[in-house]
C-alpha cells in the first residue's frame, strides 16, 4: 500500500456572492486548477481533494463540520480568493477539530500590467481576503500554519508537505493504541507520566497488556513458523556466528524469532501500532522453571525489526517515546533515510567535535544503518535475564539528523526537538550493539545543556529526514509546547524561552 493513501486534505475557497454569480464560477475554475496543479506536483504527499467554494457563515459551518467528522481528513487548506467577511467565518472555525492551513496565494502570478482594471482586481483580492481571514483566526486563536508564496513554487509546495505530514501523523496519532508490556521502570521519572493527559492531547491510547498474557501467545508458536521466519532472518541479514558458538547461536535466534511472532500477533489482535517492554519483566521469573514459559531473553530483535515497519517502540515501558516514534515512521514514510528509538549512552569530550554515543541494550532501527546490519548473539547482563541474546548490529549513516521527545512538566507536555550531526565513529570491536554517534547542535556544550534546561529524556525518537519544521508543526498541531534547540540556539535566550512559555501555556489554559 502507497504511504498516505487513505487520508486526504481539504481544501476550501474562501469567496462570497457580492461580486456576483460569474465572479464565484470563475473563483471555482481557478480553485480546480490550483488544486490540481498542487496534487501534481509529486512534492505534496497527502491528496487534496477540492472542496468548493464557501460563500455564506451556513457553507462555512457545514464544510468544517463534515471536515471534523470525516475520518480521511487530515487537515483543511483555506484560502480566499475574493474578500470574505471574517465574521462568516466564525462558527465554522468553532466548529473544525481538524489541522487548519491557510494558503496566503494567489491564481496568477503577475499583475496584468496592461490589462488590470477594476473587475481583475475585486475578482484576485487574496492580498485583502486572506488578511481578513488571518485576523479572526488570530482574535479565535485558532491553532492554524500560515503559508504565503506563489502556489506553483516548489518550495512553497514543500512548506505544505511538511505540514500534510505533520497533519497525517496526528490523524494517524488519533488511532494509535500503544500496549505496555510490563510497567515503566522503576524509580525512573522521565518515563512517567500523565496517560490521561497524553490521550487528550495527542490522541495516543496506551494500555497495559499482561505479560502473561503474551506468553500464551508465545506458547503457540509452531516450529514451522519460526523456522520460516530465521530463514527470512538468513536472507536480510549477515550471520555472525561469535563466542557462543552454533549451538548456543541458532537456539538464541529461533526464540527471539518466536518472541517476535508471538509480541505481533498481539499487536495485530489488539489493533496496536506501538508498544514498550521492560527487561525485568519476561515471563516466569526463573529461566530453570520446570515447563519455563517466559522470553529465554530481552525481545530486542523483535523491537528493532517491528520499529523498522513503523511500530511505536519505547524501551523501560517508555510509552510517550513508543507513541512519538510511531508518529515520526508515520511522518516520514517515502523519505529515504530513517529513522529510530534511541539513547544518549557513553560521551566522548573531543573539542568542537565533542559528541554523545547512541544506543541502547538492543533495541536500535535497522533504518538507520550505514551497511546490512549483522545478526548476532552475545551475552546480555542486564535484567533478570542474563544470557547470550539476539540483536542486529551496525553503525548509523552520518549526516544531519534531528531528535525528538515529549516530557511531562506536571502542568503540559513540552515537546523537545534538537538538531544533531551524526559523524563516523571510531571502530569499536567489543560493543557488539547497533549506535550512532552525533554531536548535538550548535555545540555538544551548548546543545547538550539547553536538552537538560529543557528536562529532555535520555530517550528520544530520532531522524534524518524529518527535521524541525516538521515537529513544530506537529507540536503546534496538537497544541503542546514547543522547544527546539538549534545552530541559532544561545542559552540565554533558550531560557528567557522556556520562562516565557510557562507563563504562556499557563495563561493558554485559562483562556480556552
Ligand atoms: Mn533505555
Amino acid at each position: 500500500m502507497k504511504a498516505f493513501e487513505n487520508i486526504e486534505l481539504w481544501w476550501v475557497t474562501g469567496a462570497q456572492l457580492l461580486y456576483g454569480g460569474d465572479a464565484v464560477v470563475k473563483v471555482d475554475a481557478h480553485s480546480k486548477e490550483m488544486v490540481e496543479g498542487l496534487n501534481a506536483s509529486g512534492i505534496i504527499p497527502v491528496k487534496i481533494i477540492y472542496k468548493g467554494t464557501a460563500n455564506s457563515s451556513n457553507e462555512v459551518e457545514e464544510v468544517m463540520k463534515a471536515a471534523s467528522n470525516d475520518k480521511k481528513c487530515a487537515g483543511v487548506i483555506t484560502w480566499m480568493h475574493t474578500f470574505s467577511p471574517a465574521k462568516m467565518w466564525i462558527k465554522g472555525l468553532q466548529a473544525l477539530h481538524k489541522p487548519l492551513l491557510h494558503f496566503h496565494t494567489q491564481y496568477n502570478a503577475e499583475i496584468p500590467w496592461a490589462d488590470i482594471d477594476m473587475d481583475f482586481m475585486n475578482l484576485n483580492q487574496s492580498a485583502h481576503g486572506d488578511i481578513e481571514f488571518g485576523h479572526i483566526c488570530t482574535r479565535m486563536r485558532v491553532q492554524r500554519k500560515v503559508v504565503a508564496g506563489y502556489w506553483k513554487v516548489p518550495a512553497v509546495q514543500e512548506k505544505i508537505a511538511v505540514w500534510a505530514r505533520a497533519a497525517a501523523a496526528a490523524l494517524d496519532a488519533h488511532d494509535v493504541l500503544c500496549l505496555m508490556f510490563g510497567m515503566n521502570m522503576n524509580n525512573v521519572a522521565v518515563t512517567d507520566g500523565d496517560r490521561v493527559e497524553y490521550e487528550q492531547r495527542l490522541g495516543y491510547h496506551v494500555d497495559y497488556y499482561p505479560v502473561s498474557k503474551l506468553m500464551t501467545y508465545l506458547a503457540k508458536v509452531t516450529d514451522e513458523e519460526t523456522d520460516a521466519l530465521v530463514e527470512e532472518y538468513k536472507k536480510l541479514y549477515t550471520i555472525k556466528i561469535d563466542e557462543t558458538g552454533e549451538t548456543v547461536y541458532w537456539k538464541k535466534v529461533r526464540n527471539a524469532a518466536k518472541a517476535e511472532i508471538a509480541i505481533r500477533r498481539v499487536l495485530k489482535d489488539k489493533g496496536a501500532t506501538a508498544f514498550t517492554t521492560n527487561f525485568d519483566d519476561l515471563g516466569d521469573v526463573d529461566i530453570n522453571t520446570p515447563d519455563f514459559l517466559g522470553f529465554d531473553q530481552i525481545p530486542g530483535l523483535a523491537s528493532q525489526r517491528l520499529m523498522a515497519e513503523g511500530i511505536g517502540f519505547g524501551a523501560e515501558g517508555d510509552w510517550k517515546t513508543a507513541c512519538l516514534y510511531r508518529s515520526l515512521w508515520v511522518m516520514s514514510q517515502g523519505l529515504p533515510k530513517g529513522s529510530s528509538f534511541l539513547e544518549d549512552y557513553t560521551l566522548n569530550f573531543a573539542g568542537d567535535r565533542s559528541s554523545c554515543l547512541q544506543s541502547h541494550m538492543l533495541e536500535v532501527c535497522p533504518l538507520i544503518a550505514s551497511d546490512k546490519p549483522k545478526l548476532e548473539v552475545h551475552f546480555l547482563g542486564i535484567g533478570i535475564r542474563k544470557q547470550p541474546t539476539a540483536r542486529l548490529v551496525f553503525t548509523s549513516k552520518t549526516g544531519a539528523g534531528t531528535k525528538a521527545t515529549v516530557v511531562d512538566l506536571g502542568n503540559r507536555f513540552r515537546l523537545i526537538v534538537q538538531d544533531v550531526e551524526c559523524i563516523e565513529p571510531k571502530p569499536m570491536p567489543k560493543l557488539p550493539v547497533a549506535s550512532a554517534l552525533w554531536v548535538p547542535q550548535p555545540s555538544f556544550e551548548i546543545g547538550a545543556s539547553a536538552w537538560i534546561l529543557a528536562g529532555g529524556t535520555h530517550h528520544s525518537a530520532f531522524s534524518y529526514d524529518i527535521d524541525a519544521q516538521y515537529w513544530e508543526d506537529f507540536a503546534e498541531i496538537a497544541g503542546i509546547e514547543y522547544a527546539h534547540i538549534g545552530k541559532e540556539t544561545t542559552i540565554p535566550e533558550f531560557k528567557q524561552q522556556l520562562r516565557n512559555n510557562e507563563v504562556y501555556f499557563m495563561l493558554n489554559k485559562a483562556l480556552k
